[in-house]
């Protein structure tokens, strides 16, 4: 018999707008926690403990644990059970207004991991992507169907806006399939385990907003050409100079090819927004 707390042992009646489905599967935690092999040198951030499932082996682990979680009582109920710990902290905040690089303060660079919210997933990541501390890796439970996204090569139909915004910055690796019965209560979709580890951009844009809007109005309008989905941005005629056929469509472009796309427009004084 399991013994982790579900939503019915706990007492905790689940809410829908935090995006609560708490991990139940003991094999599914085991194999995440085998995946991100926690160290005792280690500082890691994870978000959303909820009842702690993910929480209480990271704790067991040594390494130095930051926990942030928005809800009230599920954080009451962690200072309770984890708060005597001395590699445990608890941030009762919404991580989209924490600041990581004053949590540990000490240079050292960041491990995350997290079931994340489904409903503010993308959100959270590039929140995260935009901080300013070091991350070594994140470990997220996502929907499936993100996972796909984010890892997707081009010529994919999933291959997209969030897989060139990620793989710009990011090495990507979907490692564990989860099906519903995993959590309590289930979710309605599938999940998946994506391990991304950040890393320098194989081209640099030099402008960061400019790829973003290059990439949002290409995918925009996903079943038109570039000649006519980059019409504001860019003429065909500077498409083709960079050797990339203004006939193609976005999903057969790799994400170097966005960045220069991107860095063409930034040079021609283009604004982002
Ligand atoms: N980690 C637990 C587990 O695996 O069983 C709970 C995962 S549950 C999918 C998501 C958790 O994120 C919930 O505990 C929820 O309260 C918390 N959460 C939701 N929005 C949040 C936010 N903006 N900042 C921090 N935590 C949040």
């Amino acid at each position: 018999m399991s013994q982790l707390p579900t939503q019915r042992s706990s007492g905790h009646r689940a809410r829908k707008r935090f995006g609560q489905n708490f991990l139940v599967s003991e094999s599914v935690i085991h194999n995440i926690l085998r995946a991100l092999n926690p160290g005792e040198d280690q500082d890691i951030i994870e978000i959303g403990p909820g009842l702690g499932a993910l929480t209480k082996p990271l704790v067991e682990s040594g390494a130095q644990l930051c926990a942030i979680e928005l809800d009230r009582d599920l954080a009451e109920r962690l200072k309770q059970q984890f708060g005597a710990k001395k590699n445990f902290q608890l941030i009762n905040q919404d991580v989209l207004k924490v600041d990581l690089a004053s949590v540990f303060d000490n240079g050292k660079s960041l491990r995350i991991i997290g079931n994340l919210p489904y409903n503010i997933s993308t959100p959270i990541l590039f929140h995260l992507l935009n901080q300013s501390t070091p991350i070594e890796d994140m470990h997220f439970m996502l929907q499936r169907e993100v996972v796909d996204r984010m890892g997707a090569e081009p010529g994919s139909s999933h291959f997209g806006r969030l897989s060139v915004m990620i793989q710009y910055r990011c090495d990507v690796e979907s490692l564990i399939s989860v099906p519903p019965g995993s959590f309590d209560p289930p979710p309605k979709v599938h999940s998946a385990v994506v391990r991304l580890r950040p890393r320098p951009p194989e081209l640099q844009a030099t402008s960061e907003a400019m790829l973003d809007r290059i990439v949002r109005s290409a995918f925009g309008t996903r079943r038109k050409t570039l000649r006519n989905s980059l019409r504001k941005e860019l003429g065909a005629d500077s498409i083709e100079s960079l050797g990339i056929d203004p006939g193609l469509r976005p999903e057969n472009l790799s994400v170097v090819d966005f960045v220069k796309l991107a860095n063409c427009a930034n040079q021609n004084g283009k604004q982002p927004k």
